[in-house]
This record gives structure tokens, C-alpha cells and sequence, in this order.
């Protein structure tokens, strides 16, 4: 983003405090208009709790960073002990598809 949506205006980088969590984006040195990228909204939305059912924090056991798999979605889509989840790369993140073992 270099300039204004609103009034063409130059952009600056600005950082925002909001619920204690800094949000990264831009400030119109023209009008004042902030921008934040979709991004940055997502995390703020996770850091703030606005996701917490669907949000994991990865943890560290012995050498491997593990995260679990939110309830919810271990009855709505039927995982079962020794599914895989495999890990594809996509445009913004990953995306976890889940393999079961047994039909
Ligand atoms: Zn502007």
C-alpha cells in the first residue's frame, strides 16, 4: 500500500495498541486514515480472545512443537486416534487436511 484509498495521500507505517496488542499498518500523513492489513486484523482478533475456541498456542515437547486439535472440530469431522492431518501451504497459511486411516 502506498497511498491514501481515501485521498491518494502518502502512507506512512504505524503502529496501534489496541487491547494491549500492537496492530501494524498504515497512516495517511495527509487525513490521518489508518490501514491495517487483513493479517494483522486475524491476529489481533486471535491475541484479544475473539477466536479462542478455534485458536491453539504452539508448545514445545522435547524437540518438537506440537499444537492440539480444538474438541469441536475432533467431533464435527470425526478424527479418531491415528488419523493423519496432512499440511499443504497455501496463499496465506496452511491448511490442515485430515486423512482418516479407517473408513
Ligand atoms: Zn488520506
Amino acid at each position: 500500500m502506498e497511498r491514501c484509498a481515501i485521498c491518494k495521500g502518502q502512507l506512512k507505517r504505524h503502529v496501534k495498541v489496541s487491547e494491549g496488542v500492537k496492530i501494524r499498518g498504515w497512516k495517511c500523513q495527509n487525513c490521518s486514515e489508518t490501514f491495517f492489513p487483513s493479517s494483522e486484523m486475524l491476529r489481533w482478533e486471535v491475541l484479544t480472545g475473539r477466536r479462542k475456541s478455534l485458536a491453539r498456542r504452539v508448545r514445545v515437547v522435547g524437540h518438537s512443537k506440537v499444537v492440539t486439535l480444538p474438541e469441536k472440530l475432533v467431533k464435527e469431522e470425526k478424527i479418531h486416534d491415528k488419523d493423519l492431518v496432512l499440511f499443504e501451504k497455501i496463499k496465506d497459511g496452511l491448511l490442515l487436511k485430515v486423512i482418516h486411516t479407517e473408513l
